[in-house]
């Protein structure tokens, strides 16, 4: 098969001849052709036989793969095991489990669980414009321990239902445009209001519920509110479509991923708003291209990942 895949059942069968996960790769990676990854020449040679380049000038690593600078960096796994889990995280709109990618790919729960989150690193967004026009801004509540937290705090279980042991996830929506999803260490006015500064254009409409956090932000935004006490839309006053994300969120987060340790909650905020903000205009294989071409310079390791405290607990929070 020559013809790009456009379905998963396609990318199988494509991934699983290496020169078209190479030529896959290199295309989203070398956009004007193979350049050395240390020293930026284009001198390099292609060894067909070791699927490896070597660099024409003389330093230190001139050898390097397709691989070599990204989230696949020291695999032992092959690119076609690699890109199929790439397409199936990028394009489910649930989110998947370590569990099924492990089925789907034979490999161990503890390998997919890895690849997954190495996978959510190259599906973070980097912001370079602000959001503009209608905004609803809202936060919402994810049962766990933050990440950041004193290790020993850290280790307490979750207790009660109230909301002191979960954690504030703040969101920022443009109607019709993208999400911007962080956590946040509480919901007091100084660290909303500072990632409402952060991701929307002055001037802008804001939207939100009756928080007195927002109180304030009248200044530079239109600001309205919402009363819930009373009312949940009046005309363009709402946080509805806020709402639909923090569904999607934790119907993923609830339901497919079985429970997520608060430590990675970033990472399965990425995904989710990946997916969001491609949700329309973009095809499966286009949402899969825009996440291989953000693998670079985002290598993650395994002790970095789970952090060295949370090492020997691994085996708790795996999902
Ligand atoms: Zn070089």
């Amino acid at each position: 098969m020559d013809k790009e895949p456009c379905t998963l059942q396609e990318a199988i069968i494509y991934f699983s001849q290496p020169v078209n996960c190479r030529n896959h790769v290199v295309a989203r990676r070398w956009k004007s052709g193979v350049t050395c990854p240390i020293c930026g020449s284009t001198k390099v040679k292609l060894s067909e036989k070791h699927n490896r380049w070597q660099c024409g000038s003389h330093h230190a690593r001139r050898q390097f793969t397709v691989k070599t600078g990204t989230i696949f960096e020291d695999s032992p796994l092959g690119l076609d095991k690699w890109l199929t889990a790439v397409w199936m995280i990028t394009n489910d709109k649930n989110g998947i489990s370590s569990y099924e990618v492990a089925r789907a790919l034979g490999v161990t729960q503890k390998t997919a669980w890895f690849m997954l989150h190495r996978i959510r690193k190259a599906m973070q967004l980097e912001p370079f414009m602000k959001l503009t026009g209608e905004i609803e801004v809202d936060e919402t509540f994810i049962g766990g321990k933050a990440r950041n937290m004193h290790i020993a705090q850290r280790e307490r279980r979750i207790t009660g239902t109230g909301t002191k042991d979960k954690v504030a996830v703040m969101g920022i929506l443009e109607r019709g445009g993208q999400v911007r999803t962080s956590v946040v260490e509480n919901r007091r006015k100084a660290a909303l209001q500072a990632e409402v500064k952060k991701h929307v254009e002055a001037g802008s409409s804001l939207y939100s519920d009756e928080l007195k956090s927002y109180d304030g932000l009248a200044g530079d935004y239109a600001h309205q509110v919402i009363n819930h006490a009373v009312a949940y839309v009046d005309g363009k006053v709402h946080t509805n479509g806020l709402e639909n994300f923090w569904s999607l969120l934790k119907r993923g987060i609830h339901g497919t991923y079985v429970s997520v340790e608060p430590f990675h909650l970033f990472r399965y905020l990425d995904e989710q708003s990946f997916r969001y903000n491609n949700r329309k205009d973009m095809n499966d294989a286009e949402r899969f291209s825009l996440a291989v071409s953000q693998i670079v310079g985002k290598r993650l390791t395994y002790k970095e990942l789970i952090g060295k405290a949370a090492m020997e607990k691994q085996k708790h929070f795996f999902n």
